[in-house]
């Protein structure tokens, strides 16, 4: 198949908010840089759901999404040299060039050519899509559209890894429990026994909560406005629970009472933008750290008195969990073989790919935590 268009099956969003439907589409063969894979499975995030019902992102339609996946390599573009036919790997939906400043960066991982662009339905390479149906271009998601049989990547947005990982379990590590289990452990780097709040209990938020477990946290408190999320998030260490409607003050407060000033550390992977807030506003002056990592919407602003900075709390954000995909990723997923990471936990339900939007049901219901859809079925 190298060098030759593949016909196969992907999941289209003809517009935004309406099921996504099966089609037959065109893959055209990778370019200078780039990557086929054949994605073997893939899983939902919220982010897709975001950027599939538009409410408050720019609309870009029809649209192949997807970005948390595992699958291997068929075959490569000009340039490419570091990866090769069989290769197993993540895509990745911010990528590394291993040039620019950031990736020469310890502290960054915003590569300046590959960093996440949800506007941006084209490859870089030379401004168009590599999927068509019937020679009408559909748009790319995050550089890594994985909910395709095949589809064309960055070489920069690709991480190898250990063929023998199970890809229906490492697939997850591609966003989500990356990215919260990174968040705690490179950014917020709670110390033993502190307190660690983390708002949102979705698969993000549990990853986070993870990270907190194995920093030796002694206190992880769970908040989030779905009381269902709260019997699951037991099995991730979370010690107590907070539902900001079950009180008549801001959460923040509770918080404060309940830990004689604030946490130590938190944090926030709802999305929304009064979590964040209250996020920032519950850490404990003199040392608290706040990190967020849920995706805003684009016309959200954060608003804090200055004080509360000034009184020593800091604010921090990331993607990724300050990974850099294709130099940290591999190490990660040998954390989960050697299991000092458990990911099994978070994958609560598993569909055919004929049976997608099965996976956005279960989100918006806000049931479960990952739903691996396998590609083969
Ligand atoms: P999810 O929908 O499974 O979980 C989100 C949880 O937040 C839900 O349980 C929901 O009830 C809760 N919630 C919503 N508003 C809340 C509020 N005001 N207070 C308390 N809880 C609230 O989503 P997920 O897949 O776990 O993703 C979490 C967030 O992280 C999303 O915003 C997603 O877009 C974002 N994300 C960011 C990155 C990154 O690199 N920064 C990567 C992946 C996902
Ligand atoms: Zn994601």
């Amino acid at each position: 198949t190298a060098g030759q268009v593949i016909r196969c099956k992907a999941a289209v969003a003809w517009e935004s908010g309406k099921p996504l439907s099966m089609e037959q589409v065109e893959v055209a063969p990778p370019q200078k840089n780039e990557v086929r894979i054949k994605i073997l499975f893939t899983s939902l995030c919220h982010t897709d759901v975001y950027f599939w019902d538009v409410k408050g992102q720019n609309p870009l339609f029809p649209r192949i999404l997807g970005h948390e996946a595992g699958g291997i390599v068929e075959s490569v573009g000009e340039g490419v040299t570091d990866l090769k036919q069989g290769d197993h790997v993540l895509p990745i939906f911010t990528g590394e060039c291993k040039e620019c400043a950031h990736c020469l960066s310890e502290e960054s991982n915003l590569c300046n050519l590959l960093r996440i662009n949800t506007d941006r339905g084209e490859m870089i390479h030379d401004g168009k899509s590599r999927f068509s149906i019937n020679g009408k271009p559909i748009y790319h998601f995050l550089g890594t559209s994985t909910f395709s049989e095949y589809t064309v990547v960055h070489v920069g947005q690709v991480a190898k890894i250990n063929p023998k990982a199970p890809l229906d379990k490492v697939c997850v590590l591609s966003c989500g429990m990356s990215t919260g289990f990174g968040a705690t452990v490179n950014v917020a780097k709670p110390k033993k026994g502190q307190s660690v709040a983390i708002f949102g209990l979705g698969a993000v938020g549990l990853a986070a909560a993870e990270g907190a477990r194995v920093s030796g946290a002694s206190r992880i408190i769970g908040v989030d406005l779905n009381p269902n999320r709260f019997e699951l998030a037991k099995k991730f260490g979370v010690t107590e629970f907070v539902n900001p409607k079950d009180h008549n003050k801001p959460v923040q407060e509770v918080i404060a009472e309940m830990t004689g000033g604030g946490v130590d550390r938190s944090v926030e992977c709802t999305g929304s933008v009064q979590a964040m807030m209250a996020a920032f506003e519950c850490v404990h002056d003199g040392w608290g750290v706040a990190v967020l990592v849920g995706v805003p919407s684009k016309d959200d602003a954060f608003k804090t008195h200055p004080v509360n900075l000034l009184n020593e709390r800091t604010l921090k954000g990331t993607f990724f969990g300050n990974y850099k995909p294709r130099t940290d990723i591999p190490a990660v997923v040998e954390k989960y073989m050697n299991k000092e990471l458990e990911l099994d936990k978070f994958i609560t339900h598993t569909v055919p790919f004929s049976e997608i939007n099965k996976a956005f049901e279960l989100m918006l219901a806000g049931e479960g935590l990952r739903c691996v859809i396998r590609m083969g079925e």
